[in-house]
């Protein structure tokens, strides 16, 4: 079989959202599991949507998830150019050979003369459309003399050169992910193929480029799939039928289920925030006061079992009705958006953005404190599934077990709980030497140091208990300095005068103990409680308080030994005159 060639195709209009970098994902893991090739391909020929620093994004994306590319901008291959900026030349061509081949023509109606086609059609409650239907009434190579459109052409007139779908067929493509999708060819419209500026439109340069770059598989995003018919007619155009790739349209990811963020608690909170962008979208709206749409509003999201039902337009709904319906319709539901990170506060994309302005700036999983593996394994899931109970997966085990046809149909819900928990489950399992590592700097940042002994202990005692590694430093900090506050409610409370003496008592005899390993001190300190019939918090407590200023935390017996004898004893001591003093005050 010949091995895949797989290409992510993404255009630098923007930071790459996580639906892209699933895109991407699944083309390496197909690519990789076959032995074959993973391209990275810009498609920027639309400068008007280029946006700077775009395509530096895209790359050190990437590279951050650990999804090396065979053959790319940066590394070239053997297909280049791998900017479809600098393949501009050759699309021309293309385009001009579908006019030659009778698959294309040229049209020279201005914007002008398609509103008004446009708008006479839709006096007539037509829907205008540029297609077999109406192209014989348009201005075109199709309707004009030879002459004619010589005369235009030697002229140096505007013209675009348009797709000519045929009439009456079904166009059809067997896709991988969703089986036999059929096109009715009269519903597809004559699409621009090469612009009035001379460049190609992403459908001609990307079948171009698929094309020769001997693209086996097309992997991508199901709002792909619309204008996968006009492609086909495109390879079928410049006989390149039998070379056609196999498409596969991945599902869309969609919101979290409201169920999973509203409730009764928050629900007002939420529900100014839709008022607000409610009244952005609708400024002219003027049917109900501010407050009777808020009323409207927070009733629908009270009722957050019964959304779909609540959001159902009835005949009877007044059009006030129908336009909260639908906003909140578009809002709860449907494509996961950059608007939902904000809305909702978890990233929806790999790396911070800088923006233009500062309102255009967001935050990534990488800069939330994700590893890029627990990202990975988490985006792996949006959509596909091993067919086994295994959830957890390196690198190499998801391209091991990964397959398209395991890639299911239907919309994949983004869920940042579990994302969450990847991240933990990472954590936990992850080497205490490489967790140290990755603290080293964190903990430098805050001012701190501390040898790597200590951070490896450090890693091993927290892991358990964070989401991320980044919440590590600060809640160990009474490793890495002395300087912390008590909680000093808790102290209060724990310490108790009847038990002072005994707490002093066993500070004395801790910093007689010699062998100062938590199994010891985990017998030194319960034997001196058991045999004083001492409550196990009345010691405890207080010890864990002033050694660490905090209440909770990993074994109390491993905080001492890694602290050592000196310092824990040290601190007992100016703890326990502390809490003195804050009862005495
Ligand atoms: N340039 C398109 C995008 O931005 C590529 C779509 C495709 O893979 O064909 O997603």
């Amino acid at each position: 079989m010949q091995k895949p060639r797989v290409r992510f195709a993404p255009s630098p209009t923007g930071a790459l959202h996580i639906g892209g970098v699933r895109t991407a994902l699944y083309n390496y893991l197909y690519a990789k599991k076959l032995g074959g090739t993973f391209i990275l391909r810009i498609e920027d020929t639309d400068q008007t949507r280029y946006v700077p620093g775009a395509e530096d994004y895209i790359t050190e994306a990437l590279a951050w998830c650990g999804l090396e590319l065979d053959e790319s901008p940066a590394k070239g291959g053997d297909y280049g150019p791998y900017r479809q900026s600098e393949r501009k030349d050759m699309y021309g061509d293309f385009g001009h050979q579908l006019v030659r081949n009778g698959w294309g023509y040229y049209a020279f109606d201005t914007a002008e003369e398609l509103d008004a086609k446009r708008e006479e059609m839709e006096a007539k409650g037509e829907k205008f459309s540029y297609n077999a239907l109406t192209r014989n009434s348009l201005r075109n190579s199709l309707t004009m003399s030879d002459a004619e459109v010589k005369e235009l052409l030697d002229a140096n007139a505007d013209f675009t050169i348009r797709l000519k779908c045929p009439a009456d067929e079904i166009v059809s493509i067997n896709d991988i992910v969703r089986g036999k999708v059929e096109f009715q060819s009269n519903l597809l419209d004559d699409k621009v193929m090469l612009k009035s500026d001379g460049m190609p439109t992403y459908h001609l340069a990307n079948v171009v480029d698929d094309y020769h770059m001997k693209i086996t598989h097309v992997i991508r995003g199901e709002e792909w799939l619309p204008s996968t018919g006009h492609h086909v007619l495109l390879y079928r155009a410049f006989g390149w039928e039998n070379s056609m790739p196999q498409f596969a349209h991945l599902p869309l990811i969609l919101k979290p289920a409201p169920s999973s963020y509203l409730n009764n608690k928050n629900v007002d909170i939420y529900t100014d925030k839709f008022l607000e962008e409610f009244f952005k979208k609708h400024s002219d709206f003027t049917l109900k006061t501010k407050d009777q749409v808020r009323q409207a509003i927070r009733g629908i999201l009270l009722d957050k079992d019964n959304l779909s039902a609540r959001l159902q337009i009835k005949p009877k709904d007044k059009e006030d009705k129908i336009a909260i319906k639908g906003f909140l319709k578009s809002t709860l539901f449907g494509k996961l958006s950059k608007r939902d990170g904000d809305r909702l506060g978890f990233p929806v994309f790999p790396l911070a953005w800088q923006g233009e302005k500062p309102e255009d700036a967001f935050t990534g999983f990488r800069e939330v404190g994700f590893d890029p593996m627990a990202m990975i394994n988490f985006l792996a899931f949006l959509g596909w599934n091993p067919g086994t109970e295994q959830e957890i997966f390196s690198l190499e085990q998801l391209v091991e077990a990964f397959s398209l046809e395991r890639i299911g149909k239907s919309g994949a819900r983004f869920d940042y709980e579990k994302a969450k928990w990847f991240n933990q489950q990472y954590l936990i399992h992850g080497n205490n030497a490489d967790l140290a590592s990755q603290l080293k700097p964190l903990v430098a940042s805050e001012g701190w140091s501390a040898d790597d002994a200590t951070l490896e202990k450090v890693a091993e005692l927290y892991k358990q208990r964070a989401t991320f590694i980044g919440d590590i430093p600060q809640a160990a900090s009474y490793f890495f300095t002395d300087d912390f506050n008590y909680d000093e409610k808790n102290a209060k409370k724990k310490w108790k005068e009847k038990n002072a003496e005994k707490n002093h008592e066993l500070v004395g005899i801790l910093a007689d103990t010699e062998d100062f390993s938590a199994d010891n001190l985990e017998k030194v300190i319960k034997g001196f409680i058991e045999e004083n019939e001492l409550g196990f918090g009345d010691v405890m407590a207080p010890l864990r308080i002033a050694v660490s200023g905090v209440g909770g935390g990993p074994s109390l017996f491993e905080i001492l030994a890694l602290l050592g004898k000196e310092k824990s004893v040290g601190r007992l001591k100016k703890g326990y005159a502390h809490f003195e003093a804050l009862k005495n005050a």
